[in-house]
């Protein structure tokens, strides 16, 4: 049996387009070190104005690559009651 244990990890990026920051979110399965991989390119859209870029994530994490925005800077929807 074996324990995979998914480690998140999160890389800043802005948007060269809208300036809109977001993060790259994915699981870095790479426990060991000796398992270092090349980096892959990824192509991420900009979940604003969806101008795709690319980003160095290492090998097999671009099968869990998610894209959040950052929401900070961004006007709030009211008093959040
Ligand atoms: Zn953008």
């Amino acid at each position: 049996m074996e324990m995979i244990l998914r480690e998140r990890q999160r890389n800043p990026h802005r948007c060269p387009e809208c300036s809109a920051s977001f993060e790259v979110a994915y699981f870095d399965d790479r426990k060991d070190e000796r398992a270092a991989l090349p980096e892959v390119l990824a192509e991420v859209a900009c979940p604003r104005c969806g101008r795709s870029r690319s980003v160095a994530l290492p090998s097999g994490a671009e099968r869990t690559l998610e894209v959040e925005i950052d929401e900070i800077g961004e006007p709030d929807e009211g008093a959040g009651d």
